[in-house]
């Protein structure tokens, strides 16, 4: 799955602190008939569950998950005689343990339950969503919630076939993971009756209802046929979503030897859905921004979500649904490939979309994360709920993706290929592990693929390669080592060793791969002596490299000519954790970005621009702001003047971006007022309607507007966010609200986060907006604290508490540590256990940081 925006990952959070232990391998479940009779109007729903299991060993006792529903019957019938069972709920560890007088036979059984249960609205199991004055009824079961909505063997493991048959009003139609084969009246009246083709075999997690008044578009591709539905309003904002989607299916048709393995595809925007979107078999469903846009106001960054989040999904069908990993400690397979997968249709489908930049960009975030102590492994152990939850973090997804795709590269798209298809060919409609995909990897390719990768996913961490070049008799050779790489200087030293491909270049030759596997090993370089070896070419390795103070300064001189988007975004990325980690000062990095200026690509110069938000925020002192911003200026004026404040007709998507980036930097860091009256001027205008904004420049235009922005503005942009048509144009406003820096709008903002109006599936990341506002940090921080009985428990819906504490991060000083600390050690988020210890080793480091660096900056800045 794809989280809710600030992580892209299906998914959604427990909060409830449960122990559900693992189900004994006694009977295993072949086929599911489930009945559900949905009445949206109460918030309730009857249920009959046949299932039709294999009983390995004769027992008068079979224990399955359910849980938050009230059994009424329970039958197990075997060799022609059905006996009643006495049923006993285990809340604690969510099972139903049916007990019949006579042991039933080893053999075939059938288990036969009514039930009924509330439709919740905790966006979990089988719930309740609203819109436009309607109820609807959704499924979100990954991971363990499919239990609420039927009694079931609840793991990934235990794959069946289902037959779904739906009872509901005669207004609202049902959408499943089947085709729909009849429909019929009854049984009672105003009812109508949905039965669904079986599905194919199928672990729980990824059985699928969406009920009510939804309408769709029709395509397809391949011959399978494709729809895209949301609530009728909704419908004009689908069309993008199906051109993509026929796209992207066609992709994946021709890089697999499998095709599409689930009939039909249909995509479902839901009003409330907590995850981002969820893959199920054949109906992905959806929160409504990450699939619905407006095809002609559509900002570049919303495209590439719409396309890279259908491709993720997309790609699970393969990868977690014909395929599903054995248990969730390797959830990585599902989420790690998803992730990578998604970036090759996009790539094939625009170059100018530049998605080498994307990826680096994963790797970078992966690697930030995998840098702290508390990380861990790609394979994790996991057993409860909680714990199932909190493994779909950015290890999963990101490392997951960079991992494999610096494999690819090392054996190459066409070997790996190979190895992809053989091991889903050999795992299809069943269950693989780790193992098993590394196993058919290496086979196929001949290379050690088996043992690269087992250091990449059974070690955490990430390691760091020392370059240190030489010249022997006209030719370079250089010197790598490698050690583990902590963000902590005071972190203990640590053993692991990996075997690294790394791929070397210098100026003028072309990369050379090498398997790098000792602590230390010295390979030749070139056939000509160079002043540095850049050990990250196609900026693919999952690595930090650290160069010395000459080659860094001879790559800075070089840097725009040498090395493509994708390398230059990892030199002054991992020059920066360097930094961090108390390796080199903020000196050596403002030497390395002074090269910077002109830099053509918007996300590279991203990369520098917000390093230097961070230096101005945390580093500096009163004295010396203003020469930092005045370098910041001195640095980015040229470009800013070249590219200019207002669109012109023949500007590309890279010069648009680029102008967002610079005023985005400049308007925030230097508070450039004619850049701040430009905004402004430009804000109003695209409010009263005379001038729409460029899309891809209207997020840091209102969000400059903002920061001096007035009640009047504030006014506006609610009522901005309140009439618009698309879900892009409504957050934008929306989260907007977070960045108004008068006090008295500051409480307004906030106040809203308790109003009715805002949905509980946006609390938390709305929240989230006021921790990167740093004159809003704190103010936000107290009220979240204040408010959180009413807040917590919107916020802990689906991973709403791992987002939330994320943005905490942004605190920089002991008081506010320890106070975070105190307060989560008061109120447990059982999902966001890891990501609390996280945030605190990230202000850990930024309070290091700053009394580090502090006085290096100042010598900088006054050596100038
Ligand atoms: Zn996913």
């Amino acid at each position: 799955m794809i989280r809710g925006a600030a992580f892209l990952l299906c998914m959604l959070a427990l909060s409830m602190a449960a122990s559900a232990e693992r189900l004994p391998t006694s009977v295993l479940p072949d086929h599911y008939d489930l009945k559900f009779d949905i009445d949206l109007a109460h918030a309730q729903f009857k249920g009959e569950t046949g299932v039709d299991v294999h009983v390995i060993q004769a027992t008068p006792a079979i224990t399955l998950n359910a849980l938050e529903m009230t059994i009424t019957s329970a039958t197990i019938s075997a060799n022609g005689r059905t006996q009643t069972a006495t049923v006993t709920m285990n809340p604690e560890a969510q099972t139903a343990t049916l007990r019949v007088p006579q042991p039933v036979p080893a053999g075939k059984a059938r288990i036969v339950i009514a039930y009924h249960a509330a439709l919740n609205e905790n966006l979990r199991g089988l719930y309740l969503s609203r819109a436009n004055s309607r109820s609807y009824a959704v499924t979100q079961f990954e991971s363990t919630d499919a239990r609420r909505a039927f009694p079931c063997f609840d793991e990934p493991s235990f794959k069946a076939t289902y037959a779904v048959t739906v009872t509901a009003d005669r207004g609202d139609i049902a959408i499943s993971n089947g085709r729909i084969v009849s429909d019929k009246p009854g049984p009672g009246a105003g009812q109508h009756t949905m039965v669904f083709t079986n599905t194919a075999k199928m672990s729980t997690y990824l059985v699928a209802i969406a009920l009510g008044d939804f309408q769709c578009v029709e395509g397809s591709a391949d011959d399978t046929p494709i729809r895209i539905c949301a609530t009728p309003d909704k419908k004009p904002l689908t069309g993008l979503a199906l051109e993509f989607a026929e796209y992207i299916l066609d992709f994946l048709n021709r890089y697999h030897t499998i095709k599409y393995p689930f009939g039909k595809l249909d995509v479902v925007a839901v009003p409330d859905f907590a995850a981002g979107a969820m893959e199920n078999a054949g109906a992905i469903f959806y929160r409504e921004t990450d699939l619905l846009a407006d095809s002609h106001s559509a900002s570049l960054a919303t495209r590439k979500t719409v396309f890279g989040v259908l491709a993720h999904e997309m790609a699970h069908m393969w990868f977690g649904d014909l395929v599903t990993m054995q248990w969730w400690d390797d959830i990585w397979l599902n989420e790690g490939f998803a992730t990578w997968m998604a970036t090759r249709p996009a790539a094939a489908f625009n170059k100018a979309w530049h998605i080498a930049l994307d990826e680096a960009d994963e790797n970078q975030t992966a690697i930030n994360l995998d840098s702290l102590k508390s990380t861990h492994p790609l394979h994790v152990s996991v057993a409860t709920p909680g714990e199932i939850e909190g493994a779909f973090d950015r290890i999963s997804y990101e490392k997951g993706a960079s991992v494999v795709r610096m494999v690819e590269a090392y054996v190459g798209d066409e070997a790996f290929r190979k190895g992809v298809n053989a091991h889903l060919e050999k795992h299809q409609y069943a269950n693989a592990t780790s193992e098993d995909f590394m196993g058919a990897v290496a086979a196929v390719s001949g290379k050690p693929v088996d043992r690269v990768m087992a250091t990449f996913v059974l070690q955490p961490g990430v390691p760091l390669v020392s370059i240190a070049n030489a010249c022997t008799n006209g030719q370079s050779s250089v010197s790598l080592t490698q050690k583990r790489f902590f963000l902590d200087p005071g972190a203990a030293g640590s053993n692991e060793r990996w075997q690294i491909p790394v791929c070397l270049k210098t100026a003028g030759t072309p990369a050379n791969c090498v398997l790098f596997t000792e602590e230390k090993q010295t390979f030749p370089a070139g056939m000509t002596c160079s002043p540095w070896v850049f050990a990250n070419a196609g900026g693919k390795g999952y690595y930090r490299t650290a160069y010395t103070p000459d080659a860094i300064k001879a790559l800075a001189r070089d840097a725009e000519s040498a090395l493509e988007a994708p390398e230059r975004f990892s030199l002054v990325s991992d020059e920066w954790a360097l930094v961090r980690a108390g390796r080199d000062t903020v000196a050596n990095y403002l030497d390395l970005v002074s090269g910077f200026g002109n830099e053509p690509m918007a996300d590279v110069l991203a990369a520098v621009t917000g390093r230097l938000g961070f230096i101005n925020e945390y580093l500096t002192t009163p004295a010396n702001q203003p020469a930092f911003q005045t370098f910041v200026r001195r640095l980015l004026t040229p470009a800013y003047e070249s590219v200019g404040f207002d669109r012109k007709a023949d500007d590309s998507e890279d010069r648009r971006t680029l102008r967002r980036t610079l005023i985005a930097t400049l308007g925030d860091i230097t508070r450039d007022s004619t850049i701040a009256t430009g905004a402004r001027q430009a804000v109003d205008a695209a409010l009263k309607g005379t001038a729409p904004l460029d899309p891809i420049l209207a997020g840091a235009l209102i969000n400059i507007a903002a920061s001096g922005g007035d009640a009047s503005l504030f006014d506006a942009f609610l009522a901005a966010s309140n009439k618009a048509t698309s879900p892009e144009e409504h957050y934008r406003y929306l989260y907007a609200l977070a960045s108004f820096e008068q006090p008295a709008l500051v409480e307004r903002a906030l106040e809203y986060a308790r109003s009715s109006e805002l949905r509980s599936q946006d609390t938390s990341l709305y929240l989230s907006q006021f921790f990167g506002i740093r004159a809003n940090r704190e103010r936000a921080w107290a009220f979240t604290k204040a408010h959180w009985p009413e807040l917590g428990p919107k916020i802990t819906i689906s991973l709403g508490d791992v987002n939330l504490v994320t943005a905490l991060a942004s605190f920089c000083t002991p008081e506010s540590r320890d106070d975070i600390a105190a307060f989560f050690k008061a109120h447990p988020l059982p999902a966001a256990g890891r990501t609390l210890q996280q945030t605190i080793e990230r202000i850990n480091n930024c309070v290091e940081t700053k009394q580090r660096q502090q006085t290096p900056l100042a010598g900088w800045l006054s050596a100038r």
